[in-house]
């Protein structure tokens, strides 16, 4: 380890400064590339971490050169007692975020203004409110548009994530680029991800390029303005000429970031996955509720990350269903 290297600097030189916390597994919409249609066996309430659990882990993290926390879900703000973790959490004086579906931004507003949560990724896949309800299996489009103009209001730093599917919102993709003429928003279209339960195949995915090529039907080439790649990016970036707001691009399959990876995610039941696809967890919570310390525990798991998802290098092994069954679902990872 060299002066500047952590517990989680992994083997490949990356430092993973990004913690990705699930504070539950429950959700209130039912998409349907995330929760499977039979739902999920949901941990039982003493498995997942309390408050001060999720506070004295992420505590350790920051010790050890975590600088960036994402709240996420499930749905992050179902949890009852969210203005505590917020509140616990904001003493740690690192850069809180986000990722909701937005339906109960207007109860917690004051929560999140008053901890500076002000970056917030709002998942919203269609602007059609009958798409809505059939993609989510519920019927609370205008709940979600409202919050969306709430939080502008509000001067939060929104991102929308747009999780393309073929021949349901690959037909929108324009019009969420429209969106950002007179919004200052951040859409970031999806490409669909494999998890157990989700039926994907990669000929539902939309991908980096198809999105591109369909963005120039609408768009010239001089209008469209590559942004400049932010550090440890997920996401490649462009704006047309003259609009508020950008869009981009996370194209987790087709053209992988890997190189730049710098998170690590914590399950609600304590359990931390060094990648999105990786099928192995690292259980800190019993340890931490044995009293013992999590120290080595984070440190295996991060000399075990894979230099490309999880060790799936060619495009044949990410197609084959059978890599991912034994992941959890999206739901219970977080995104
Ligand atoms: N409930 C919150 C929400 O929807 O924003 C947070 C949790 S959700 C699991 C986090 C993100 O994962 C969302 O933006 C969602 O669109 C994305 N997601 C879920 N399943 C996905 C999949 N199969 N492929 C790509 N993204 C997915
Ligand atoms: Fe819930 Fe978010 Fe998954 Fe949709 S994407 S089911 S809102 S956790």
């Amino acid at each position: 380890m060299t002066a500047s290297n952590t517990i989680l600097t992994d083997g490949f030189g990356r430092k993973h400064n990004y913690l990705r916390i699930s504070l539950l597994e429950k959700c209130n919409l039912r998409c349907t590339y995330c929760m499977p249609a039979d739902g999920i066996a949901l941990s039982p309430k003493a498995s997942l971490m309390t408050a001060d659990e999720i506070f004295a882990i992420a505590e350790t993290f920051v010790k050890n050169g975590v600088d960036k926390i994402r709240l996420t879900g499930g749905e992050p703000l179902l949890r009852k007692d969210f203005p505590e973790i917020v509140s616990k959490l904001s003493e740690l004086g690192i850069s809180l975020s986000m990722t909701t579906n937005g339906i109960l931004v207007d109860r917690h507003i004051d929560v999140l203004k008053q901890f500076k949560v002000k970056k917030i990724n709002l998942s919203l896949d269609t602007l059609v409110a009958s798409k809505f309800t059939s993609i989510t299996l519920r019927n609370k489009f205008e709940k979600v548009i409202d919050n969306l103009h709430l939080l502008l209001n509000h001067d939060f730093q929104v991102k929308v994530n747009v999780v393309l599917m073929k021949g349901f919102n690959d037909n929108e993709i324009v019009d969420f680029v429209k969106l950002t003429q007179f919004l200052p928003i951040s859409v970031r279209f999806i490409e669909f991800m494999p998890f157990a339960g989700n039926e994907w195949d990669r000929s539902k995915m939309v991908s980096q390029q198809e999105i591109l090529s369909l963005v120039g039907t609408q768009f010239s080439s001089e209008e469209i303005l590559k942004l400049e790649d932010e550090k440890n990016f997920t996401s490649r970036n462009y704006k047309i000429k003259g609009f508020q707001g950008d869009f981009g691009i996370i194209s987790s399959i087709t053209n992988p970031f890997c190189d730049s990876c710098n998170r690590i995610r914590l399950t609600a039941d304590g359990k931390i996955k060094n990648c999105l696809f990786s099928n192995s967890e690292t259980d800190l919570l019993t340890a931490f509720r044995n009293g013992e310390s999590i120290n080595n525990l984070i440190s295996e798991s991060i000399q075990n990350k894979k230099k490309v998802r999880a060790g799936m290098v060619t495009m044949d092994e990410m197609d084959d269903p059978k890599k991912h069954f034994d992941n959890r679902s999206m739901i219970a990872i977080g995104g």
